[in-house]
């Protein structure tokens, strides 16, 4: 391995409360669903683990929730000083490493008034998985960029994710994939329960891999066998084969997921029925009926 190459990891981690409050469905019931603490519990391990790997290596970890993403670590939040149990110094942490102490709490701290806030708000069953995404993305620009001068910076997305798809954010989703795979940022997925075609594909495109867990309550072994090891030293370990991806797009009219449609010559929005003027773009096609005018032209030449 080179010296001064660094691993960033940005953990996204699906926190919302509809699918962590499910009864286990049926085909998951065999293998016991596992709870939010306990997943936490094991995220927390690996967070550590990765800490461990390197004494420089950077770590961020990202809650995609139902109605918001926000940064669980690192939180630029200045400790506040008048807390009732602000002894400082003389605080017990059992002699565990400092760092790892100011991981766990974080996290922690973050997720409790997650769940807190979203009391009173609006539930819903999906998570914004895109925007947790697109603050990864802009993170590790930021990141890469005040630490050129001390060597790279190499980094890499992992999403745990249990919700289902939203097929409404495809576009925002793909648009944040492209980009990782521009600035060389390898995006992995462990999926927790449903299958998810968008995250296929994110996997695929950025070079990561996409593994769907056969056990939930064996994450944290998942996690340390498959995604603890940084892309340079992949290929040297044997790891779970390429899944086949679900390549089906979205149609920008629906957000139905479509395997054949109508795609603007233009704009190249994707659209599940004909229509003559481009809902995305505004081009006007002349309209002949589609299937008419092919005829027509592939006639003559004949
Ligand atoms: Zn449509
Ligand atoms: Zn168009």
């Amino acid at each position: 391995m080179t010296e001064n190459v660094r691993s960033q990891l940005i953990v996204i981690l699906d926190t919302n409360p509809v699918w962590w409050g499910q009864k286990p469905s049926s085909h998951t019931k065999a293998q016991q669903k596992m709870t939010l603490t306990e997943c936490l519990d094991s995220v927390m391990v690996f967070a550590h683990s990765h800490l461990m790997m390197n004494h420089s290596n950077k770590l961020a970890v990202i809650a995609a929730h139902s109605d918001q993403s926000v940064f669980l670590y690192p939180k630029n939040v200045p400790p506040t000083p008048d807390l009732p149990d602000s002894d400082g110094v003389a605080e017990v942490n059992d002699g565990k490493y400092e760092l790892f102490n100011q991981v766990d709490k974080q996290i922690e701290e973050g997720v409790k008034s997650l769940i807190e806030n979203c009391m009173n708000g609006q539930l819903y069953p999906e998570s914004l998985i895109a925007g947790a995404l697109t603050m990864a993305l802009c993170y590790i620009n930021k990141t890469e960029k005040s630490h050129e001068e001390s060597g790279i910076l190499s980094s890499r997305i992992l999403v745990i994710k249990g919700s289902e798809d939203n097929t409404e954010q495809y576009m925002n989703l793909m648009n944040a994939v492209f980009t990782a795979q521009k600035q060389n940022v390898v995006i992995d997925a462990c999926v927790l329960d449903n299958d998810s075609g968008l995250l296929q594909q994110a996997c695929d495109i950025t070079g990561g891999i996409y593994l769907k867990i056969p056990q939930m309550k064996g994450l944290l072994q998942y996690l340390l066998w498959v995604f603890l090891p940084d892309p340079l030293e992949r290929p040297k370990l044997t790891l779970p084969p390429k899944v086949q991806v679900d390549y089906r797009a979205a149609c920008f009219c629906h957000r139905n997921l479509i395997d054949v449609g109508y795609v603007c010559s233009v704009c190249l929005s994707i659209f599940c029925a004909f229509s003559p003027i481009c809902g995305t773009c505004q081009t006007t096609f002349k309209i002949f009926g589609p299937s008419k005018g092919v005829k027509k032209k592939s006639k003559k030449p004949g």
